[in-house]
């Protein structure tokens, strides 16, 4: 039996993966579920599956948790520090589904333990890429893409040369806006923000994907998971979400990774790798879909994306603060504090300013340094953020 663990299990990408470890019970052996204050969904998952331990991420949820739990084995916990320990269990698969840079540690002691981390929370490798290659090289863990993007790309290279790898597209939706006129954006809600036209996903990467602040963080992702120069990754636009990344190769071809938009794929790929099982998807129907087309994302519509090559270029702890900032300025837009298009400037802000900061972004690559420079970008965001308001 493998062990299992799901960090982030009451979230889409949590529940994605607990419905195909729950398709073969006899299969896996799960070892800690966590969640934050849907305490309901967790303990009962925990109890279905006979988790080992079960971790709300709220340390005020800790009573509600052990009350859901009663009498049924499963031990209860609350808080970062437990997280982190639920992390240092053993475990042969470890899917990373929490959403944010609350996700980076307990990924981080997964790879630590050697596991196989399945990896759907990209802020690990924009905050914390070389340090999470490096953690699964030191100490024997692997990590696999869950993105659809990366899967698709990771599952393109499979058996190839990657000295021979030319270029990686990543495709977009577009989100919720791609048709809306510019002057409108301005005045975009959250409400409508967080309906996607393709994906179900949860509402803050569904809010990333309409300012393609979500796309910005995949070319941070693939540069860290594939080596490539920011020349080498390119986004385009496809409205139809069913090609979800090419890889062009120096002899002209192009591999293409087409699909229905269900996360199952990329979760149960990652589940099975390196072999590939059959999976409860929907299989994709090309002629009733006609066609697939593709575009340009263009610039000014989406300014986030540019800020992805600027994180690149500026190189060392950029990718850390990009990712706070981004974190703060959605918190403000979810609460209504600033416009839709108010983000991107507000990071870029904040990149500008921490590049005079007494934290450097050029300390070397350690959670110390990393967690100090999100601490400060986060800090420096509502700055600009309380100066914006003045
Ligand atoms: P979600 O909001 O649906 O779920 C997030 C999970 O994280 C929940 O279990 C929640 O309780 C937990 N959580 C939230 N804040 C936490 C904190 N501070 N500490 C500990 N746990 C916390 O999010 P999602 O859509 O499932 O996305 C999860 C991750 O996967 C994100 O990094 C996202 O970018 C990535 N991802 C998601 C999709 C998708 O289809 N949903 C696709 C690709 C990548
Ligand atoms: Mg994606």
């Amino acid at each position: 039996m493998r062990r299992v663990s799901v960090f982030g299990a009451t979230g889409s990408i949590g529940q994605n993966t607990i419905d195909l470890i729950a398709r073969a019970p006899d299969a896996y052996r799960v070892v800690a579920l966590t969640g934050g204050q849907n305490i309901a969904q967790l303990a009962s998952d925990a109890r279905r599956l006979n988790a080992e331990i079960a971790v709300t991420a709220d340390v005020d949820r800790l009573d509600d948790l052990r009350d859901a739990l009663a009498g049924s084995g499963v031990e209860a916990a609350a808080g970062a520090a437990a997280l982190a320990e639920a992390a240092c269990r053993p475990a042969d698969w470890v899917m990373s589904a929490i959403v944010g840079a609350a996700g980076l540690v307990p990924g981080l002691k997964a790879l630590e333990q050697g596991a196989t981390l399945a990896l759907a929370n990209k802020e690990t490798l924009v905050a914390a890429g070389p340090l999470a290659l490096r953690t699964a090289q030191a100490n024997g863990g692997t990590i696999i893409p869950v993105d659809s993007e990366h899967s698709a790309v990771f599952q393109a290279l499979t058996g190839e040369d990657r000295r021979a790898v030319e270029r990686v597209t990543l495709t977009a939706s577009g989100g919720a806006f791609r048709d809306w006129p510019m002057q409108k954006l301005r005045s975009a809600t959250p409400e409508e923000a967080a309906t996607h036209p393709t994906w179900d996903m949860g509402q803050r990467i569904t809010i990333d994907s309409a300012s393609m602040f979500n796309k910005a963080l995949e070319v941070i992702e693939a540069k860290e998971l594939f080596h490539l120069a920011a020349d080498q990754i390119e986004v385009l636009i496809h409205p139809e979400s069913c090609v979800h990344a090419l890889v062009g190769f120096t002899d002209g071809a192009i591999m293409a990774h087409l699909g229905v938009h269900d996360m199952r794929h990329a979760i149960g790929y990652a589940l099975h790798w390196p072999e590939r099982r059959d999976l409860p998807v929907d299989r994709l129907d090309l002629a009733a879909l006609g066609r697939l087309t593709f575009r340009a994302p263009e610039a000014d519509r989406y300014p986030a994306l540019g800020l992805a090559y600027r994180v690149i270029a500026r190189g060392g702890l950029a990718g850390a603060a990009f990712n706070a900032a981004k974190e703060r300025a959605l918190d403000a837009f979810i609460a209504r504090r600033i416009g839709f298009m108010d983000m991107a400037e507000v990071v870029a802000r904040v990149l500008d300013r921490l590049d005079a900061a007494p934290v450097p972004i050029d300390a070397p690559f350690e959670l110390d340094n990393i967690v100090a420079i999100d601490h400060l970008a986060r800090c420096e965001a509502d700055r600009v953020m309380a100066q914006r308001q003045q």
